[in-house]
């Protein structure tokens, strides 16, 4: 195949995620052949800095031989089997690594294929969970300001992104809604609201240390810690939302572990670099307090939710492998050493006079880039591509998440097409 067919083939048979098709006729589909590390290669010999780790899956980098090695060996002995009375050796290994390594004490895995089917399992979980309690009344859920949850109708009522919401808004469950938290006063919305409806309040749903969809929008973990009290004190389960933020991406293996020893939500989603970026995989880790009350003679009082693939074989086993890549390289303490040089090549997006609002946590960078312009992302994402430089910036949010295998002279060129968006096309205000 060249690039032209490709994009030709494509745009004629695949409609594409998260796009308005026609816009295509005007903005380029970049055609991908392989990929390593952290480049992705077109057809025609021209390579790409995964700026952005593939939709934030891919960890360790494009290809990472081990993972790959262990996916491969699994496909000589099972791929998959059904979970539901049957059971396997990487779906064993991989719950109860998770177990171990997760805060607190979550100590069972319920497994499905996306983040979003994690988020509606959460949510289905939590309410069951005060049902089997006798409590049938607490069915909604809380979610922060400019959260984000996943696009299917469940996880979509918890979701807080006009773009993704807007369109669908009939078919969505109403839920209620608290200030972001470094909104002034944010604690004490939260308290007011557990305290005044709780009786119908199932659970309180985070992103925790940062909302991703919603641009990289990054609070202190004081308020994790806060609202751990109030879920407690109210009756009302926290449901930590890791889907971008775990394995690493925030500079600890989970984010909930910033909010202190002890922290803990009572459930935990996880998916997007579970495996890497290698095949899809999402989990819904629960405490046994949450398991104990689905376990009874009542089959009705179960958890009756699946999913075909639920705790693919091979997709546990390259989860597996990854957990073990970041634990026996000390990748995340390595990631802080790496942060701390990068986060000082970077410091001259933050002089630029058109950017304001600079942050960095763990291996993200973002910025906002004064402009009125509305397509100032798919200008900005294009002008990066012109430089080698996969970047999808959000409204007129620029970030970098680049996979953990990105070295100086890679990050540089990150920083390069930064720079490149923020006067090119940023204004001075
Ligand atoms: C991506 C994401 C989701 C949804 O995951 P999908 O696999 O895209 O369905 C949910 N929550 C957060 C925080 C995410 O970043």
């Amino acid at each position: 195949m060249t690039n032209a067919e490709a994009v030709a083939r494509s745009l004629a048979a695949v409609w594409h995620p998260c796009t308005q098709m026609k816009a295509h006729e005007r903005f380029p589909l970049v055609p991908i052949r392989s990929a390593e590390g952290a480049w992705l290669h077109d057809f025609e010999g021209r390579r790409y800095l995964d700026g952005v780790s593939s939709w934030w899956v891919n960890l360790l980098g494009h290809g990472h031989p081990e993972v790959a090695a262990a996916i491969q060996d699994q496909l000589g002995r099972l791929s998959h089997v059904m979970l539901a009375g049957f059971t396997h050796e990487p779906v064993i290994e991989l719950s109860e690594r998770l177990a171990r390594l997760a805060p607190g004490k979550l100590g069972h895995a319920f497994f499905a294929s996306d983040g979003a089917s994690a988020t509606e399992i959460a949510l289905k979980m939590a309410f069951h969970y005060w049902a089997n309690r006798g409590l049938r009344g607490k069915n909604r859920f809380v979610a922060l300001e400019g959260g984000y949850h996943g696009e299917t109708v469940g996880a979509l009522a918890v979701t807080d992104v006009a773009i993704f919401r807007d369109a669908y808004a009939p078919l969505l469950r109403e839920n209620l809604q608290v200030p972001f938290p470094t909104a002034p006063g944010a604690i004490d919305a939260l308290e007011a609201l557990l305290s005044s409806r709780h009786a119908e309040i199932a659970a309180l749903i985070v992103e925790p240390l940062v909302q991703g969809a919603s641009g990289m929008r990054m609070y202190p973990p004081e308020y994790l810690a806060r609202a751990r009290e109030l879920c407690t004190k109210y009756h009302v389960l926290l449901i930590a939302d890791e889907i971008m933020a775990g394995f690493g991406r925030t500079g600890t293996l989970f984010a909930f572990e910033q909010a202190g020893p002890g922290v803990a939500p009572d459930l935990m989603c996880l998916s997007k670099g579970i495996t890497g970026g290698f095949l899809p995989l999402s989990c819904v880790l629960c405490t046994d307090e949450v398991y104990a009350a689905f376990y009874d003679d009542d089959v009705s009082r179960g958890f009756l939710h699946s999913h075909s693939y639920t705790g693919n074989a091979l997709a546990c086993r390259a989860a597996c492998a990854v957990l073990q890549v970041l634990e026996r390289d000390s990748v995340i303490a390595a990631n802080r050493e790496k942060a701390a040089l990068f986060s000082k090549a970077a410091a001259v997006l933050a002089t630029q006079r058109s950017v304001h609002d600079f942050r960095h946590l763990g291996m993200i960078w973002a910025f906002e880039v004064h402009t009125k312009a509305p397509d100032f992302a798919r200008r900005a994402f294009e002008r990066a591509l012109a430089l080698g430089v996969l970047l999808r910036p959000i409204g007129n949010t620029v970030y970098f998440m680049p996979p953990y295998c990105v070295d100086g002279a890679q990050f540089n060129l990150l920083v390069d097409a930064g720079l490149a968006i923020a006067t090119e096309l940023g204004e001075v205000p």
